[in-house]
């Protein structure tokens, strides 16, 4: 990785851009391409040291992707998409932070990247019709445009628990890994946390240490991910289809990772409903996805979001295939959860995660029934007054999801109205991208977008696409301001809960609803309705004109 501090050790003070984006995961780099491309100059800050955005940042042990590797990658170069070639069926993080550093040199982004560069302050300016751009290290740029590529879950969740700070072993964060190794071997490690991180982290780390306790709070449903090295054969026929499968990731109905129209699941067609059906025809169904693995799971039976019987069935199997997996029926029953319907927290993707703990260095603390007392210098105190001794403690316990990271920029929009302000109650946009009251600020996968609940390349490279075509749109029209209606705001957030309210998705108490944050309001945030119907949506607003926008000289 390139030393950028000395590559690029200049401050910005006062310079005029014609855009300024923020982050530089896949959403900034992709701007930056099409910014380019348009003729426009671009200031892109970054945090990091390099490209790569939460690819960047999370390296903890077993990091790899939930989504298939050749659906989970840039579709905008048939060049880049042909030359590619992913080993695995998920990539592992080292590898896609190889692919960010291949586009980054392949378009030759980082000459207008400013890395180890944190956001601090965005303002706009009603008279100049300008965004001043504010950084940690000082710098102080403007634009007409400004546009947050700042990432879903970009932004640690510290946990409150009493005495963390006192630890004196190694504290690892899993979302803030060293880029160092790391090694476990021969320690007492304890794991804060079963989510989508831990429940990857957990089997690699058990493989090297002395012993590990894993402290859960709520158990999570998991699916096998079932992950090979890819076929160099069935990679060329799909590469041969490419511009069809990408078409249907986009159009399609759901999270944009597949068309079971153009790619049978090998588990066989997916079930409307389970209402009419046997429970061995069911049964079969929900096996035939299990062995095939990954997050298609859940789609097996359409209705399993919606349904709260069909959702039974389904989590019933899931219960079922713990029970048969962890042999010390405690333990199965501590992992089995029953407090949420399946996936309406993030339903995880592992490698035998449930068959870690049948291994002799392996010990599941259920908090719900033991909860910490405190962290001591050596480990962990539990209420009933038990110690967990520990040389290591990696947590793993989630981001302040969705509007962390754009509210932890001093953001003011018109007339110096403030972000924070206009979200204390919960986020409101207009589909996920724009906001009444900051004109000519554009959000990538904002909240109100499907973002989160859809193959995020696939709705990155929608909202760059938009929002680029926009600003095309805007300079040929003359126009130089641009900014929701307030009614238009409204009726989308109406719309999105709605949506979501037809759905179970509220009833999870995740990180969607804002629920793993204390204090944070209670909001529905990702646009649950599939990504083909979302960009409909937005065709439909540029056909008529930016409907539910207002444009300004
Ligand atoms: P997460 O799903 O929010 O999980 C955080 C875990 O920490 C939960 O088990 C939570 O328990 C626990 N926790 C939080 N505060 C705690 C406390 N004070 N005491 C005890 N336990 C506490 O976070 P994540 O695992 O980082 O995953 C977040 C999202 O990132 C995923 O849902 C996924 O979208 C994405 N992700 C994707 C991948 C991938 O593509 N492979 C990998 C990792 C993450 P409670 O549930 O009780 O709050």
């Amino acid at each position: 990785m390139s030393n950028t501090a000395e590559k690029y050790p200049q401050r910005d003070e006062g310079k005029r851009f014609d855009v300024i984006v923020v982050g530089a995961g896949f959403a900034g780099m992709y701007l930056l391409h099409r910014l380019r491309g348009m003729g426009l100059t671009t200031r892109l800050y970054e945090a990091g040291h390099s490209v790569g955005g939460t690819w960047y940042w999370n390296r903890y042990p077993g990091a790899r992707c939930d989504a298939e590797s050749l659906a989970y990658s840039y579709s905008f170069s048939s060049e880049l998409e042909t030359e590619w070639n992913w080993s695995e069926r998920y990539a592992t993080q080292p590898e896609i932070l190889r692919y960010a550093e291949h586009v980054a040199d392949k378009f030759d982004l980082k000459r207008d990247i400013r890395f180890e560069r944190r956001v601090t302050r965005a303002h706009y300016d009603d008279r100049s019709s300008t965004w001043t751009v504010e950084t940690d290290r000082g710098d102080r740029a403007t634009a007409p445009f400004c546009v947050m590529a700042t990432g879903c879950l970009s932004v640690p969740q510290e946990p409150q628990i009493a005495g963390l700070k006192e630890f004196a072993g190694n504290l690892y964060w899993a979302s803030r890994w060293p880029h160092q190794p790391v090694s476990f071997a021969g320690q007492r490690v304890g794991v804060i946390g079963t989510g989508s991180s831990a429940i990857q982290a957990i089997p690699v780390i058990a493989e090297q240490a002395g012993h590990l306790t894993v402290f859960q709070r709520t158990p999570n449903f998991s699916v096998p991910a079932c992950n090979a090295p890819l076929d160099p054969a069935f990679v060329d026929a799909f590469k041969a289809n490419y511009p069809a499968h990408r078409r249907n990731h986009r159009l399609g109905m759901g999270a944009g990772f597949g068309d079971l129209q153009i790619e049978p699941h090998p588990g066989g067609p997916a079930l409307e409903t389970a209402a009419g059906k046997s429970q061995t025809e069911i049964r079969a169904l929900l096996e035939g996805y299990w062995r095939i693995g990954g997050a298609n799971f859940i789609g097996a039976i359409a209705d399993t979001m919606l349904n709260p019987d069909t959702n039974r069935i389904v989590a019933d199997f899931v219960r079922d295939k713990i029970r048969a997996v962890v042999k010390d029926p405690a333990t199965a029953d501590a992992l089995c959860p029953t407090s949420h319907p399946i996936g309406t927290k993030r339903i995880c993707v592992d490698s035998a995660y449930y068959e870690t703990y049948n291994r002799a260095n392996v010990k599941l603390v259920n908090l719900r029934a033991d909860p910490i007392d405190r962290v001591m210098h050596n480990g962990i105190r539990m209420k009933d007054g038990s110690f967990h001794e520990l040389d290591t403690l990696v947590l793993a316990t989630g981001f302040d999801a969705m509007t962390g990271a754009l509210l932890r920029i001093d953001v003011r929009g018109s007339n110096g109205a403030s972000l924070a302000q206009k979200w204390a109650a919960g986020p409101r946009t207009y589909l996920g991208i724009g906001m009444v009251g900051f004109p000519n600020l554009f959000m990538i996968t904002g909240p109100g977008s499907p973002s989160v609940l859809s193959n995020m390349l696939v709705s990155i490279e929608q909202h760059v696409d938009w929002t680029v075509d926009c600003v095309e749109y805007m300079r040929k029209h003359g126009h130089r301001r641009i900014e929701p209606v307030p009614a238009a705001e409204d009726q989308w957030v109406d719309h999105v809960n709605e949506v979501a309210n037809g759905t179970l998705f509220p009833q999870g108490g995740s990180w969607y609803l804002g629920a793993n944050i204390p204090g944070k309001p209670r909001v529905f945030m990702p646009y649950a309705a599939g990504v083909g119907v979302y960009r409909e949506i937005c065709d439909r607003v540029v056909a008529n004109g930016y409907e539910g926008f207002s444009f300004g000289a």
